[in-house]
């Protein structure tokens, strides 16, 4: 600690501006909680605003024909967040913007039968309907889609107003600082000592994606865990033609991940632009960005032979997702948060459970008994700078 920095107390304090953490501060700071985020960078400028917005409901981890332990962790998530968006629900998210109300699945032909046999069945008719012509995504309005087209109970939020939205919720709880180090005072407390504060708290919380490996290694716990990183090589185009479609496509691979998922949002200017994820993406950390984008222009002419995309512009990038380390390094199956002391280490794994996050953390500080003891007596902090669209980053 330096003689310079001021010395602040809080309740909880968060590591980490994404998803994870505004939703929790949000949250703790409705139950009555003093909440401070330290935000090393901009807000939500990991893996959530890279992120396509698909408020999952389980159905794509469906795809083997049974309902898998993550299919039940998060099919209650649509539900959650619908209830917060109109102004119902746990947290007040009116007038973020929702990209889709539903999120769609379409087959690359014949090859999909078996799947789509499976969401044609009874097992999955109460969360799948099946749509023709006029309430099919506009984009698939084409004779050349020979397969079925199933709605899913799933929704896609514009990311951008969401953070937004939970900035304004937190406004005064966000610290922005280039120097955020963990140290332990002479009474063995730990301190948060950052560009102006040195804060200390009942509960430290670490939402900071990727960084939470170097944070977790600088605190010498007994057993923590370790940190998976699963890569995606992600695409965009951007074209004035292009019609809104958010949408997975499905063919007979045997993987889980959807050959090609394609959300829809909009530039600066107004342009439409095609986020391209799923296989596409896993695959494609073996291709470089050449390699990539004419992989990309390959597989949108073979799956949607109808498009001209000859004046599209097109950008790859590449990007990790953190989650908690599995066997195989397999997807986790739900959000993750695990008790070390007075630390809570979080990884939602989708942005679609933070909501189970923070529901993990306020769950833990009911069971050890942390109230709120402290005023939030400290300085408004000045509103930091949120992270802007990869879209618009690149294109
Ligand atoms: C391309 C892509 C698409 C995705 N699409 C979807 C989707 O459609 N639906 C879905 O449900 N999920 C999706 N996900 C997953 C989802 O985006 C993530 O699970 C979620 O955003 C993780 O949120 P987080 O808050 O844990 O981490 P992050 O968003 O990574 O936030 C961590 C924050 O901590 C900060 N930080 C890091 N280290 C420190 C430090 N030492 N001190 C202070 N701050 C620090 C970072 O700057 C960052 O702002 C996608 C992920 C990717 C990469």
């Amino acid at each position: 600690m330096t003689l310079s920095t001021k010395p602040l107390i809080t309740d909880i304090l968060i590591i980490g501006g994404g998803i994870a953490g505004l939703w929790s501060c949000t949250k703790l700071r409705q139950l009555g909680y003093s909440v401070i985020v330290l935000e090393k960078e901009q807000i939500g400028s990991g893996q959530t605003i890279k992120s396509q917005g698909i408020i999952h409901g389980g159905t794509k981890y469906s795809l083997h024909g049974a309902l898998s332990l993550s299919a039940q962790a998060i099919s209650n998530m649509p539900n959650i967040w619908r209830s917060s968006l109109n102004g119902t629900g746990d947290i007040d998210l009116q007038n973020v913007k929702i990209l889709s109300h539903s999120h769609y699945l379409w087959s690359a032909g014949n090859l999909a039968g078996n799947l789509m046999s499976f969401f044609a069945s009874n097992a999955m008719r109460t969360k799948v309907k099946k749509v023709t012509g006029k309430d099919a995504p506009i984009a698939l309005q084409n004779n050349a889609v020979k397969g079925p087209i199933y709605q899913l109970n799933e929704l896609v939020l514009d990311v951008p107003s969401l953070l937004q939205k939970l900035t304004s919720l937190c406004a005064g709880s966000i610290l922005q600082s280039q120097k955020i180090e963990l140290t332990k005072d002479s009474s063995d407390l730990t301190i948060a000592i950052t560009d102006e504060f040195n804060i200390k708290a009942q509960c430290i919380v670490l939402t900071a994606g990727g960084g939470n490996q170097d944070l977790i290694s600088s605190l010498n716990l007994e057993n923590p865990p370790a940190q998976q990183s699963r890569p995606l090589h992600m695409v965009l185009a951007k074209d004035a033609n292009l019609q809104p479609i958010y949408a997975h496509c499905l063919d007979g691979s045997p993987k889980p991940t959807p050959r090609l998922t394609i959300t829809t949002h909009y530039a600066a200017d107004g342009l439409p632009v095609w986020y391209l994820g799923g296989e596409l993406a896993e695959s494609g950390i073996n291709r470089n960005q050449d390699e990539q984008i004419t992989f990309a222009k390959n597989e949108l002419k073979q799956l949607m032979p109808w498009l001209d995309l000859s004046a599209a512009k097109f950008a790859s990038f590449m990007v990790d997702r953190f989650e908690p380390a599995q066997k195989g390094k397999i997807r986790p199956d739900e959000a993750f948060v695990e008790q070390h002391d007075n630390y809570l280490i979080c990884w939602p794994t989708k942005l679609a459970l933070a909501p189970d996050v923070a529901n993990k953390i306020v769950d833990i500080l009911t069971k050890e008994q942390i109230t709120h003891i402290t005023h939030h007596h400290f300085p408004e902090f000045p509103t930091p700078t949120i992270a802007k669209p990869i879209w618009d980053e690149l294109l």
